[in-house]
């Protein structure tokens, strides 16, 4: 039943997608790179050995990281298809976990090397722009969690972060100078 469940959401969908924004899987990226290195350690010894689905799936199982797993785990043919891909780097943590990443971030609905060149793109195209896109808050959390924020939540049990109530007069600043600046 769980793997027909599987199977069902990897088929990818007929057709040529509707387009995607960049900015879109991009982002989505970003989010596979943290959510990657969060468990990278415990996670990475299975999964650089993986042969075929079961085996990917496999690896997240003690990774502790509640709902993402799940986002990685429906994509198993693709991540599997990635590490398998002759660019992957055989070594380097760092580069491993970026390159998954940025491969998966178009879901599927673009190629592993399509993906990777969207991400590129926009990290240069944002970079020549210079602003804050993303912020994250370092915490500690009741379920033992201590690190870096996950969209603003718990990585682990999804626990979210109570913004201060001042923090809508300091967006309307920011958008005040932003606005100055343009
Ligand atoms: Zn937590």
């Amino acid at each position: 039943m769980q793997n027909c469940l599987l199977t069902g959401f990897q088929t990818p969908p007929r057709g040529r997608p509707r387009k995607i924004q960049p900015s879109w899987v991009r982002g989505k990226a970003d989010n596979y790179r943290d959510i990657l290195d969060l468990v990278w350690n415990k996670v990475s010894p299975r999964l650089l050995q993986a042969q075929k689905r079961e085996d990917v799936i496999a690896s997240f199982e003690g990774a502790n990281i509640g709902g993402y797993a799940l986002d990685l785990v429906v994509r198993a043919d693709l991540i599997l298809a990635v590490l398998k891909d002759a660019d992957f780097s055989k070594r380097k943590r760092e580069a491993q976990i970026n390159f998954l990443a940025d491969s998966i971030g178009a879901l599927g609905l673009l190629t592993p090397r399509s993906s990777r060149d969207i991400c590129e793109r926009e990290r240069a195209r944002i970079k020549s722009i210079h602003q804050i896109i993303r912020y994250e808050y370092w915490i500690e959390c009741s379920c033992k969690y201590k690190g870096r924020s996950l969209n603003h939540a718990c990585p682990k049990c999804e626990a979210q972060i109570l913004l201060p109530s001042t923090l809508p007069i300091t967006a309307s600043l920011m958008d005040q100078y932003l606005s100055e600046d343009t």
